[in-house]
């Protein structure tokens, strides 16, 4: 069993304080927020205890390891869950740079988020890789042979010209780097699947839609296109048809994630639910002394300890084990539906309404089922290693 080091639960009880000061009051006006719009404030504040540069590799100044982001998520999304999606994403694509290898890239732009963070400017980034046509297949852990990609990537002169569209983007209309994802195949083929970053204001960049989202709000979710944006050979992230091994590498560190920031809301609707059964007083005493309402809070409480558990697991596995994230991902976010769907219940009429609360953990938990991956190409990705008889690698099994 793995223990917290005293840095990890440092990390835990400081990011408990910061969530607490500066986005417990916030969580309503940001759910609330136009859509594609972030709170820069909030992001500055960031700065100041590094969650922007938190998830750089050591020797770049990074200072979490895979479960201190975790418990650093699990802290922020208790209160709000649409801002720290963002912070995920922008992680996750500076982590798509990370794992590429391309020195080269990261001595260039590593140094450049250190630099804006010191200057309380948070320079953002984001991932893009979904399409509106090819969503699932791209994360599907054995591959989909008839898998296509609009976005296509052309070799020019010591580089390549990048043209299509994008869908589902976090942050993609504030990021100010991008890591996207397209084919160099002319049939589009996923085997041609390849690895870029590039700067937002490169001519070409164009964002086309704001979506309004059910939950999440926070986060703002864009489709954006490329008309011929050229980028050059030292922006590469993998080589020629080398990204699916980028894509589920990153699967791993996402879906982690995921699993926090999923624990993370089912907290706040557990204390919502909890809080109200102390005062509300029906059938002659609170709800709290009812044994049915008991039994629901005691079910809510036990599932929100075992996705800790295990999404603590899978980020404290090293390598990082994209079965182990999967099944954390899934387990944590059906876990959240499940507790936020009981808070709105415990919380009766109440529960329904945007005053309370209760609503909005419920529709970020429901967001937390699609994101990283759905829980049903998530359950593919813990069955695909039984395909070949290899076994899960779980406890018990042979
Ligand atoms: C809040 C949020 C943030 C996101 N951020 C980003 C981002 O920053 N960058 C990015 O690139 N993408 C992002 N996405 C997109 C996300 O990765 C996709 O939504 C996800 O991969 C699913 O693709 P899709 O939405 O097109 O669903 P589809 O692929 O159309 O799937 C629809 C349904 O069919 C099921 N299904 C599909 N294929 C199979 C199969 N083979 N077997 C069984 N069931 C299947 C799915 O599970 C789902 O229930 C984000 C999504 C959300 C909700």
């Amino acid at each position: 069993m793995f223990e917290w080091t005293e840095e990890q639960q440092a990390i835990s009880s400081s990011m408990r304080r910061f969530a607490q000061h500066e986005l417990r009051w916030r969580a309503r006006q940001l759910d609330a927020s136009p859509p594609g719009t972030v709170d820069w404030a909030f992001l500055r504040k960031s700065c100041d205890v590094g969650l922007l540069s938190a998830q750089l590799p050591p020797h770049y100044d990074g200072t979490m390891d895979r479960l201190s982001a975790a418990l650093a998520a699990e802290e922020l999304a208790r209160w709000e869950a649409g801002i720290t999606t963002l912070l995920a994403s922008h992680s996750l694509a500076l982590t798509s740079v990370a794992l590429s290898g391309n020195i080269t890239l990261m001595e260039r732009v590593f140094p450049e988020v250190l630099a804006a963070e010191a200057r309380h400017e948070p320079l953002l980034w984001a991932l893009a890789l979904t399409e509106r046509r090819a969503g699932s297949d791209l994360l599907h852990p054995v591959g989909v042979p008839d898998g296509r990609m609009m976005m296509t990537a052309t070799r020019r002169e010591a580089g390549y010209v990048l043209s299509g569209r994008k869908a589902y983007c976090a942050g993609g209309n504030v990021a100010t780097w991008l890591s996207v994802f397209a084919t160099v195949s002319q049939d589009r083929s996923l085997e041609g699947l390849t690895g870029f970053v590039l700067p937002t204001n490169t001519p070409g960049f164009h964002v086309s839609e704001i979506l309004q989202t059910l939950g999440l709000r926070a986060c703002p979710l864009v489709e954006f296109y490329l008309d011929n944006v050229y980028v050059p050979n030292e922006h590469c992230l993998t080589p020629e048809g080398g990204a699916t091994a980028l894509v589920h590498a990153l699967s791993a560190y996402e879906r982690c994630q995921a699993a926090a920031i999923a624990v993370g809301i089912a907290r706040g609707a557990f204390e919502l639910a909890r809080q109200h059964a102390l005062i509300r007083v029906q059938g002659g005493s609170p709800l709290v002394q009812h044994q049915m309402v008991q039994a629901m809070l005691a079910d809510m409480a036990t599932h929100i300890e075992a996705a800790r558990l295990l999404t603590h697991k899978a980020a404290a596995t090293e390598p990082p084990d994209v079965v182990l994230s999967s099944m954390a991902k899934v387990f944590a976010s059906d876990m959240a539906v499940k507790v936020a769907t009981d808070a709105v219940q415990i919380m009766g009429a109440y529960g329904t309404t945007s005053k309370a609360g209760a609503e909005k953990y419920f529709r970020d938990a429901k967001m937390m089922q699609i994101v990283a991956g759905t829980n049903e190409i998530c359950r593919l990705a813990m069955t695909a290693p039984l395909l070949p008889y290899a076994g899960l690698g779980v406890m018990g099994s042979d």
